[in-house]
């Protein structure tokens, strides 16, 4: 079994803490905490409610200590803290360099004993990184960040590559497409490059992740970075064709747009003046819009000119097709007609994507039905064409899916799933930088993973995006729960230790009614997808309602006009729009469409539609796996990566849902508090052993202790019953629940025993 990876403490010296950098101001030492004689403050002296560096010495844990200890903390500009097994990082919104410098980053690389130290992410990333040098057997870590919308998890999974792009740089190299680079600067490079495909601006956020992401990190033996790879989970490919109001679509529209040269608009049919249907808010200055550095880190990556070229044609028609506009017909039988100001703007999209106007309009305008070996033409309605128009622009974007997460085998993923036939723009772009940073499995032993996914999400109107969104934070707190907070119980008990079980709450009933089996939201949502019937929201409200409505997390608002229902996370209740929910989990693509595409000549574009896939639809018909059912393959698949992996948590915390610098709202951070069980967690690690010592390695370091007698009768662990029991000693409690004699004997069932401490 994984242990927590909270294992303060138990270190091996790497070298010696350096007087703090007196260039930046910020010293990794520890504030000095005045605690009683259980190890634990009350909070009594509200000036020093800052000092408290890790949440379990709160006494008593409250939400409304915790909160106040937060906020103390936040005002003082100390951003981090731990909560037992978990670190709360509090989102500054406003740049602070001296605390992610290189000097700040070597102290902690260096540092004998980093927990002792201020809290901080390089913390979390060293203990890692120590857990995979130092164990006698090696075991992959995962870094999962999780916390809502805004609250930081891709700043701080920046902040992890960085980290270990720095420490465990190694001299490796890579080739490809003509360039060599050290490998840390790919990793970094990848960076720009898939936030300006996969980032947004949102209401939320100016740079909300409208992807997952799980990269992981290759070290070889030596501990060196030696290669990486990433695997992406569900782009919210929607935001293509439509942005929810005040919101915009992907960056990389806006960094085409506005960096583009003289030449360059010329040729991609953007002339200054011109507005586009699909870039809204393209007023609005962001840092992300800029596209130099998206031009040169994919130069690093080694993606050519030519290929860069074909690439920004794709995107640049892709907003021409955006404001294509179909007039209702003059007659039924008749096919919608163009308006007249689209004629120029198909024209362009057609030359764009290298295919003929003609053929773009007619596949835009009337379905081929297939009656036997007989076609039929039928034209489309106004509806049809605008869902045609905007299906074109989303196929050429992302897939439903990146193909490769089911061939996760043996504690590892198979390499040869980069080099899987790529799906669309984004996949390409993703296999692409995979092959530009994956080393042969041969070079690398261990890795170690960042996950940064989507944040939970809960808007006015929500839909199938949200439902997958909030399914994957349930996954993701389901997996934490199960890690620690039941796991963790669960084998105290197992092992004899004195222990009164603390309350968490389980999310185990609204997983089941969102994936369970044999009745769930998603198994509803696939039947209907299979049923194609016309008012497919409302039978759906009906069958779940008539099939669900036992399982508490799910209620509906009786006086409610617009078919819905409401789920009850862990996180709060969203309300879902049932209206559309089917269509978008079959996502179906017109073949008409992919043949077209086949025959681009834009070398990209017909490079992606060959492969052999869902695409292939004019002879296999179309694609029968539904949006929810592929989603939910991959995320079971991260799990098992997650579980085979240590895992260590950082929960970011949004202090304002305005995203104003060091400002802290106490309703907004105390629901982010509750969500996700924070003091049930300092409950647990504050009672309970947050130091587990593999057998082997307790011996190698504490063993000595039974040599001498004195040091045996005075220190830490008392040994003279048969078990060695729990004692406390100056605030630390270590506590070893083995039997005396076989502490030198090691059996193999000894061999994979945990040392409890405390
Ligand atoms: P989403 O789920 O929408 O992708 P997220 O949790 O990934 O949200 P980020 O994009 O990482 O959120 O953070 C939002 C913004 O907050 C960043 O763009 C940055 O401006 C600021 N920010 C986050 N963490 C820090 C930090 N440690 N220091 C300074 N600014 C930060
Ligand atoms: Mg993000």
């Amino acid at each position: 079994m994984n242990s927590c990876a909270d294992d303060r403490g138990y270190r091996n010296g790497m070298g010696t803490v350096r007087e703090a950098s007196k260039t930046t101001g910020f010293s990794p030492q520890s504030l000095n905490d005045s605690l009683d004689e259980d190890g634990r403050s009350f909070l009594t002296d509200e000036d020093q409610l800052h000092t408290f560096d890790d949440l379990t010495k709160v006494n008593p844990v409250t939400p409304a200590t915790v909160l106040k200890c937060l906020q103390a903390r936040y005002s003082a500009k100390v951003f981090y803290t731990h909560a037992g097994c978990t670190l709360v990082a509090l989102n500054p919104f406003q740049p602070i360099p001296y605390l992610y410098s290189l000097d700040v980053m070597k102290e902690y690389h260096c540092s004998p004993q980093p927990q002792e130290s201020k809290p901080h992410i390089f913390i979390v990333a060293e203990e890692a990184y120590r857990n995979v040098k130092g164990q006698l057997e090696p075991v992959n870590q995962s870094l999962v960040v999780s916390g809502e919308s805004g609250a930081g998890k891709t700043w701080t999974s920046r902040c992890l590559m960085k980290y270990y792009s720095t420490v465990a740089a190694s001299s490796s190299v890579i080739k490809s497409q003509n360039t060599v680079q050290r490998i840390e600067r790919r990793v970094l490079d990848s960076n720009p490059i898939m936030e300006a495909f996969g980032n947004a601006c949102t209401l939320r956020n100016n740079n909300s992740s409208r992807f997952g992401k799980y990269i992981q990190l290759q070290l070889d033996r030596s501990h060196l970075l030696v290669g990486a790879s990433v695997h992406t989970y569900l782009l919210e490919k929607t935001r293509v064709a439509f942005q929810p109001a005040g919101e915009r679509n992907f960056h990389i529209f806006y960094q085409v747009m506005k960096g583009a040269t003289t030449d360059q608009r010329r040729e991609w049919k953007m002339p200054n003046n011109e507005s586009f249907v699909w870039l809204p808010n393209a007023e609005k200055i962001l840092e992300e819009d800029c596209f130099e550095e998206t031009l040169e880190a994919m130069g690093h990556l080694g993606i050519d000119s030519e290929r860069q070229r074909e690439i920004f044609r794709i995107l640049a028609g892709i907003l021409q097709l955006g404001n294509v506009v179909f007039s209702f017909p003059s007659d039924d039988s008749q096919p919608c007609d163009l308006e007249k100001t689209s004629k120029g703007y198909l024209q362009s999209a057609a030359e764009l994507f290298g295919v003929a106007a003609e053929e773009l309009e007619a596949c835009l305008r009337v379905r081929t039905l297939k009656a036997g070996k007989q076609s039929v033409l039928k034209p489309c309605s106004q509806t049809e064409c605008n869902m045609r128009r905007d299906c074109l622009a989303k196929v050429i974007y992302a897939s439903k899916d990146h193909p490769g997460f089911n061939l996760y085998q043996k504690g590892r993923l198979l390499l040869f799933l980069l080099h899987y036939p790529p799906h669309r723009l984004f996949e390409w772009l993703v296999t692409f930088i995979n092959n530009s940073m994956c080393t042969d499995t041969s070079t690398w032993s261990n890795f170690i993973g960042v996950l940064d996914v989507y944040g939970f999400e809960c808007f006015q109107l929500n839909n199938l995006e949200q439902l997958c969104i909030n399914y994957a934070n349930e996954k993701l707190q389901q997996h934490f729960v199960s890690h620690y907070l039941k796991a963790q119980q669960e084998e105290y008990v197992s092992e004899g230790l004195e222990w009164s079980f603390v309350k968490y709450q389980d999310n185990q009933s609204c997983l089941d009614l969102i994936e369970g089996t044999p009745m769930s939201v998603f198994s509803l949502l696939n039947e209907e997808s299979r049923l194609n019937r016309a008012s497919d929201a409302k039978m759906l409200r009906v069958r779940l309602e008539k099939e669900l409505s036992e399982n508490r997390n799910i209620s509906w608002d009786k006086f409610s006009q617009e078919p819905h229902f409401t789920v009850a996370h862990y996180a709060g209740k969203v309300n879902y729009q049932l209206q559309g929910m089917v269509e978008k989990n079959k996502d179906p693509v017109p073949p008409e469409l992919i043949n077209m595409l086949q025959k681009s000549n834009n070398g990209l574009l017909h490079q992606v539609f060959a492969a052999p896939e869902e695409g292939n639809q004019t002879t296999k018909g179309p694609s029968k796996v539904t949006v929810v059912s592929k989603f939910k393959n991959s995320l079971e698949s991260l799990m098992r990566i997650l579980n085979s992996t240590t895992p260590h948590y950082t929960r970011c915390i949004k202090p304002n849902q305005d995203c104003k610098p060091l400002t802290f709202k106490k309703e907004d951070v105390i629901m982010q508090l509750e969500a996700c069980g924070i003091v049930e967690t300092i409950h647990i690690s504050a009672a309970g052993f947050p130091v587990r010592i593999p057998f082997e390695s307790f011996i190698q370091r504490y063993g000595v202790i039974l040599k001498y007698p004195k040091l045996k009768s005075a220190h830490f662990v008392d040994w003279t019953n048969e078990n060695c029991n729990v004692r406390k000693d100056v605030g630390k409690v270590l506590s070893v629940v083995l039997e005396q004699d076989d502490l030198l004997q090691t059996t193999d069932e000894k061999h994979n025993s945990l040392v409890h401490c405390g």
